[in-house]
């Protein structure tokens, strides 16, 4: 099973799909698979690169669900348990446990005999939690420690007040990137069709019943018609202007809101994931800060969001108050933003207009029950961990419209994961046996459709991630290329170019 993208607009467009999925970040990328693993033809569009947008930028914390029991949801408690405990089975390459310690004060929510309960009742709740995981992918069981064991894991944790810290176990993607080029080249193995810079523009449904969408590559300006009764709109933020130009407005698929990360270049204040409270009327709020990359990834500060979804950009005042706050919590972290390396910023929808909390769940819509046309489906969704829970109900609720049939799962294993060297590893066999090295590339740009420098550095490999590092990256890549790769000419807030670098 090799897993190719093969990237070929005109010969897609020659083809019959069972479903076309707009959108190719975390939500339609995993509604692809799950399609596919059901024997369902599919096609998925991405009018920039697969994963550039919102999904780029996410903390990259596969929740457990913790804070849920704190709002008794105990059936969003159990989907995430449940899709924490798929990505550590199906891709241990790429998810790893992640050990959190919150310190507890005693305010709110925030006491021992509160989290002592809590993670009994996460224990109870989630027995099968490491069901079929292999022995490193295993969480052990949280618990309640004393101060004196906090400040053996964090040295410089405030004492004062200090009643005890919590530690529990999720999980996290470091290398997000790559964990959704994998799920893609899976879909692709059992016959998805995944195409990237091609923008869905017009929906075709004659006499209000979908046969299909007009698309256009944006690397060729060809406009090109593909064929299926079905189409799903996952296009995150846009999911609703997209909605309002294939049918009509529906305000409940996307409110926005803001949410940003910020990458520092200071070693983290502790070996785990510190889980610290925000500040003021934030205190409900938890920011984690963990070891990533040589630096330390923080995150994620909430906002309203007033602009328009593509003019906007973020505030340096919520920067510099979020980092403000991540002094104050985390003392001898002394970071301003000098020390900012890339802020990863994007929308998030909210559960009012104008509001920075976010919206509890995931969205369906079914356009045809709305009098829109027949065959028209609009999803959208909150968290990266639940996706694939969500596409896997996508397809249940559109099967039970009537509309598809989806087979069995297939089974056998999905192809195995691409190996792509670090940096330093590159660079060295640039050194030493370029034409390994080219071979690596070539594989990288014709094998996964990366097309553009960017698509290469960041959403391949992670060589662009230290800005640092990029003049040195591009010099080697274009020795060995012979040629320079040009930088994306497509733009999205939060991804790169406005928001992501400071
Ligand atoms: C700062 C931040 C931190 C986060 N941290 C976490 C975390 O730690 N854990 C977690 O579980 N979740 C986290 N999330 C949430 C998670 O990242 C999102 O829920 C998820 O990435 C949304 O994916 P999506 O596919 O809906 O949207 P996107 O990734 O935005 O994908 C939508 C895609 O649709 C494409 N598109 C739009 N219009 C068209 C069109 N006409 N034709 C073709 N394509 C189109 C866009 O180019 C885009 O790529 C975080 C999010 C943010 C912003």
């Amino acid at each position: 099973m090799v897993g190719l993208i093969h990237r070929d607009p005109g010969a897609a467009a020659g083809r019959d799909y069972d479903l076309i999925v707009i959108g190719g970040g975390v939500y339609g990328a995993m509604l692809v698979l799950e399609s596919a693993r059901r024997g369902l033809r599919a096609l998925l569009l991405e009018r920039g690169d697969f994963g550039g947008a919102t999904t780029w930028n996410s903390l990259r914390i596969v929740h457990g669900g913790l804070r849920y029991l704190q709002q008794l949801d105990l059936a969003r408690h159990g989907e995430s348990v449940r899709e924490r405990r798929w990505a550590l089975g199906n891709f241990p390459e790429f998810v790893r446990p992640l050990p959190c310690l919150m310190p507890l004060y005693g305010r709110g929510l925030r006491r021992p005999g509160v989290f002592r309960l809590a993670l009994a009742l996460d224990q109870l709740l989630g027995f099968r939690r490491n069901r079929g995981l292999a022995e490193g992918q295993k969480l052990p069981a949280g618990r309640v420690l004393r101060p004196s064991e906090v400040s053996e894991i964090w040295p410089s944790v405030p004492r004062r007040d200090l009643l005890g810290g919590a530690v529990w176990f999720d999980a996290v993607v470091e290398d997000s990137h790559r964990l959704l080029v994998e799920v893609l080249r899976w879909a692709c193995s059992l016959g998805a069709t995944c195409l990237n810079y091609v923008e869905a523009e017009r929906l075709v449904a004659p006499r209000g019943v979908v046969r299909g969408v007009e698309a256009v590559d944006s690397t060729s300006g060809r406009r090109w018609e593909f064929a299926s009764p079905l189409v799903v709109n996952c296009a995150g933020p846009w999911s609703r202007s997209l909605a309002r130009a294939f049918d009509r407005d529906v305000p409940e698929l996307f409110r926005p809101s803001l949410a940003f990360n910020v990458f520092l270049d200071a070693p983290a204040p502790a070996p785990m994931a510190l889980a610290v409270q925000g500040e003021g009327d934030r205190g409900s709020r938890t920011y984690f800060l963990y070891p990533w990359k040589g630096g330390t990834f923080a995150g994620t500060y909430h906002a309203a969001w007033r602009g328009e979804l593509d003019d906007g950009s973020l505030a340096p005042e919520h920067v510099e108050a979020f980092l403000a706050s991540v002094r104050e919590r985390v003392p001898g972290f002394d970071v301003g933003p000098e020390r900012i390396l890339r802020v990863h910023w994007g929308l998030l929808p909210a559960r009012r207009e104008g509001w920075d909390r976010l919206a509890v769940r995931d969205v369906f819509v079914d356009h045809s029950r709305l009098g829109g046309p027949r065959g028209l489906y609009s999803v959208s969704g909150v968290k990266l961990t639940t996706a694939r829970a969500v596409a896997e109900r996508t397809l249940r609720r559109i099967a039970g419209s009537g509309l598809l049939r989806p087979g069995p799962l297939a089974p056998g294993p999905r192809p195995s994961v691409r190996h792509v060297p670090r940096w330093a590893d590159m660079e060295r066999l640039a050194g030493e046996q370029p034409e390994e090295a080219r071979r690596v590339l070539e594989a990288l740009l014709c094998e996964e459709a990366a097309l553009y420098l960017d698509d290469l550095v960041y959403r391949r490999t992670d060589w662009g991630f230290d800005p640092r590092l990029l003049p040195r990256v591009t010099d080697t890549l274009r020795s060995l290329l012979g040629r320079d790769l040009a930088p994306s000419p497509f733009e999205t807030w939060g991804a790169r170019r406005r928001g992501a670098s400071t």
